[in-house]
Order: structure tokens, then C-alpha cells, then sequence
């Protein structure tokens, strides 16, 4: 039976002190003097890579550490709850994920220890398109083979860090939707190595937090015919893959988000004396705080036994769901608590309260949003009927 660990190993306690030693260097004024300019945080992520952080889930025969994704999950949370962002770099853990579980010996053996060591770059992951949205299988990208190479044509919208990878995976329709049986196959994966790739425009679009993201414009794109992940029209199977994976990061940057502004709501609240005694005393100050506490500590739980469930190689994709739903609102409720206690204050940026505020939103809405997170629930685990 599938245990859920309520405490951190030894290792693991190494493991989090070493990452938070690392941001211990980069503060508030770092992140905060990046978003005004809306700059990568390059050097951040440049000594992750050297420590060997985001190599966490690459196999040791492949350079990397060869954790678990509990040991990711917490890397990520251990960022946010020391005030950083993890979503930097955060997709380089899961969507590695794509190459080692489908790509072929050859792909592993080329990619997987450049990308440990940090020569290569995999942080960029195409799917959303303008036209099609969360309705990821209507994309219109296609990918047509002409002898060795595809050819893709399209666009897709909302895609990150494209100018700070090397290697982009990429999601395009290589059969016609009129052409298969069900509206899931004729997609593909590409492992795409985008260093001056010709027929593709990168416009950066400033989004309301510094996330790096762009709209991509492909115009006879030319990918040789090796950048084929698994088989050719089974890339929304391999891509669905690797969801649980992202869910329960993306959860633990949440979560260690919603911790970050429980710290500086209590030690504010705590410390502010109005009115003949401290903020914090008045329950309309503190419930709120302890509510979003309490939501945070749920979300964890549930972030935990998803975690726990995957290592162990069992499903779990209804408490990967249901920990990524938990951890955004319950960051987003730490978020508004935490303003809410510095008045004034939590809209100042020295605080970086605003910053995270922003930072946070984020989850709610991407890699997918809360909406179709419950609709999966009510219709794969409570098996309501289907809304679409
Ligand atoms: C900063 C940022 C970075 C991103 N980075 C990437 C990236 O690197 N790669 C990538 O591929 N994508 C990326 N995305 C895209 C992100 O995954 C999408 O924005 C998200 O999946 C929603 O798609 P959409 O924006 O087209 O919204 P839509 O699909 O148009 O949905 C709009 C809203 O409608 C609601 N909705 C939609 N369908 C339903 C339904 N059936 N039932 C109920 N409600 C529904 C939801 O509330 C949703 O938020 C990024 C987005 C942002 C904002």
C-alpha cells in the first residue's frame, strides 16, 4: 500500500536547505528589479542548473539525479516560499518527462545530459494556439513530412521562455482532423532545436508578471524528421502523460507561495500595533490569515499523497487535479490575505506582496485553468455527465 509521508527525510531536509540557500542570494530586490524590466532570471536559474536542481528527474544513467517527483515537487516549493519563481525554468522538469518516458535511446542519450549538465536548455513547450485554446486537439499547427524533414505551419500563443531555451517541444497536427477516427490522434511531438531555426517569428508579449512568454509564428518551419517523439499521431497521449507531473509542481509552487504570504501576513499583523494592540489580534485581520493557512496546509496534503502515488507508479491523476485546483486557490487566498493585513502597504513593490500577488494569479489560469480542472473531477472522478 501507497504510504503519504508526512515528514521530510533526511535528504530531504538537505535538499530543501540547499535550495534555500541558493535563494537566499537572490531576494525581493532581485526578483523585483527583473519584473520592472521584465528580464529572465538568468543567473538564478544558472545556479539551480550548476547545483543540479532541475536535473532532479533525470535518471542518474543520464546525468542527472534520478529523484523523485516528491523531491521536484518540493525544489519548486522551497523557490516560492523563499520568494522566488520557479516558473522560470519549472517546465524543464515536466516536460522532460515527454523524451524520457517516449523518445527513442538515441533522443535520451543525445539530449538528456546536456540538458542535466545545462548545456542544452528545454524549458519551452508549444501547445496553446490563438484559435483553440483549452480545446488543446481543434490546434491548427500542422507538421507535414516532405522526405526527412516536417514542415510546420501555424501559430501558437502564450509560449515561454522560447527566447531562453534551446529546445522547444512542440505539439502540431500531422493528420487532418477529418482524417482520423478520434479528434485525439494525427497530433505529434517534436523535440525541435530552435538555435537560429529558420521560419520562426518570436514576438514577446508583456504579460502582467515577468514570465517570458511569447506569440510564435511558424511559416515553413523545416524540422528534420528525428525530432519525432514516440510514434507520429499519438502526441496528445504523450503529452496527457506528463499532466500529473506538471499538476503537482505547478501545485507546489503554489503552495509555497500561499506559505510565503502567510509569513509575511503573521509577522506583519503581529508586529503593527493600531488602535492600543497588533493588527493581528482583530479576527477580521486574523481569520482570513488563518483560513488561508488552513487552505494551504489541505493543498499540501493532497499535493503530497499525488506525489506519493506517483513515485510509487500508481494513477494519479484525480489528486494531481484536485492538489493543482487546492494550491492555486489556496495561494490566491494567502494572496488576498496578506494585502488585505498590510493595508496600504501590500500595494507598495518594495514589499514584493503585489509581485507575488501577480506571480500567483497565474495558477488559476495556466497550465490549465481551475475550470477545466473541475470538469474533470465531475466528470472523471464523480462521473457527472460531459460539458464538452
Ligand atoms: C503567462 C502565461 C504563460 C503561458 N505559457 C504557456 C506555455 O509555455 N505553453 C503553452 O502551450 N501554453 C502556455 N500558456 C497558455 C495557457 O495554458 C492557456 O492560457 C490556458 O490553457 C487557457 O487557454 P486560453 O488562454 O486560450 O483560454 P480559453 O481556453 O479561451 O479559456 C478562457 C477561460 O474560459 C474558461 N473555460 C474554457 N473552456 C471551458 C469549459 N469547457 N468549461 C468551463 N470553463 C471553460 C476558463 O475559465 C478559461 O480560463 C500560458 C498562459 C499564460 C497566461
Amino acid at each position: 500500500m501507497t504510504a503519504i509521508p508526512l515528514t521530510l527525510t533526511d535528504e530531504q531536509r538537505a535538499l530543501r536547505d540547499g535550495v534555500a540557500d541558493i535563494c537566499k542570494r537572490y531576494p525581493g530586490e532581485y526578483w523585483r528589479a527583473l519584473d520592472v524590466k521584465r528580464e529572465y532570471p538568468e543567473a538564478f536559474v544558472n545556479d539551480l542548473t550548476t547545483a543540479g536542481y532541475l536535473a532532479a528527474l533525470i535518471p542518474e544513467q543520464y546525468g542527472g539525479a534520478g529523484l523523485g517527483v516528491t523531491e521536484g515537487a518540493l525544489i519548486m516549493e522551497t523557490i516560492h516560499a523563499n520568494g522566488g519563481n520557479a516558473a522560470a525554468c519549472h517546465a524543464q522538469m515536466y516536460i522532460m518527462g515527454t523524451l524520457l518516458r517516449h523518445g527513442s535511446e538515441a533522443q535520451k542519450k543525445q539530449y538528456l545530459p546536456k540538458i542535466a549538465t545545462g548545456d542544452l536548455r528545454l524549458q519551452a513547450f508549444g501547445v496553446t494556439e490563438p484559435n483553440s485554446g483549452s480545446d488543446t486537439t481543434k490546434l491548427q499547427t500542422t507538421a507535414v513530412k516532405k522526405g526527412d524533414r516536417y514542415v510546420v505551419n501555424g501559430q501558437k500563443m502564450f509560449i515561454s521562455r522560447v527566447l531562453q531555451s534551446d529546445l522547444m517541444l512542440l505539439l502540431a497536427r500531422t493528420t487532418p482532423v477529418d482524417k482520423v477516427t478520434h479528434k485525439t490522434d494525427g497530433l505529434s511531438v517534436f523535440l525541435v532545436d530552435i538555435r537560429g531555426i529558420k521560419g520562426l517569428e518570436v514576438r514577446p508579449l508583456r504579460m502582467m508578471m515577468n514570465h517570458s512568454t511569447n506569440a510564435l509564428f511558424f511559416d515553413g518551419m523545416e524540422i528534420p524528421a528525428d525530432g519525432l517523439i514516440g510514434q507520429e499521431g499519438k502526441g496528445f497521449s504523450y503529452i496527457l502523460d506528463g499532466m500529473n507531473v506538471e499538476r503537482i509542481l505547478v501545485a507546489s509552487e503554489s503552495i509555497g507561495d500561499g506559505r510565503w504570504f502567510g509569513e509575511r501576513a503573521v509577522a506583519y499583523s503581529s508586529q503593527r500595533v493600531l488602535f492600543g494592540k497588533p493588527l493581528g489580534a482583530n479576527q477580521g485581520v486574523q481569520f482570513p490569515i488563518a483560513k488561508a493557512h488552513t487552505a494551504v496546509e489541505a493543498a499540501a496534503l493532497m499535493r503530497n499523497k499525488a506525489a506519493a502515488l506517483f513515485d510509487a507508479g500508481e494513477p494519479c491523476g484525480p489528486e494531481a487535479n484536485m492538489a493543482k485546483y487546492l494550491a492555486a486557490e489556496a495561494a490566491w487566498e494567502a494572496g488576498n490575505a496578506c494585502i488585505d493585513c498590510h493595508g496600504g502597504y501590500g500595494y507598495a513593490e518594495e514589499y514584493d506582496i503585489e509581485r507575488k500577488f501577480r506571480e500567483c494569479r497565474l495558477y488559476k489560469t495556466a497550465p490549465i485553468n481551475n475550470n477545466l480542472v473541475l470538469a474533470y473531477v465531475g466528470e472523471h472522478i464523480l462521473r457527472m455527465p460531459r460539458s464538452y
